[in-house]
């Protein structure tokens, strides 16, 4: 996945619960599972400055989740290679830092 389509899906992730409300199902890029829309009870609380709160895993409480109502077909595969990128991310600002 490239940073353009990574940075699309993982908008999604955040200010989400309207959109995540539309789903049937949601899969989560933190701990790449993926469940039905009623399992997700907690959402972050809203802050200053976001449109809308955001859904929170049933499974490992990270703000990581994508529901199909966004347009992803939410497959294993999809979920894997979202955290694939995150962890290149993470590790490539790592990298950056080291260097200064
Ligand atoms: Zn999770």
């Amino acid at each position: 996945m490239n940073k353009t389509e990574y940075k699309k899906a993982l908008k999604l992730s955040l200010n989400n619960k309207t959109l995540v409300l539309e789903s049937k199902k949601c899969g989560c890029f933190y701990c790449i599972a993926i469940f039905p829309t009623e399992m997700i009870e907690k959402w972050s609380d809203k802050k200053e400055g976001e449109t809308d709160q955001t859904a929170i895993c049933p499974y490992c409480a990270s703000q990581s989740i994508i529901g199909d109502a966004s347009g992803y077909d939410i497959t294993l595969p999809f979920l894997q290679d979202m955290y694939d990128t995150r962890l290149m991310q993470i590790k490539r600002a790592a990298a950056n830092l080291n260097q200064d």
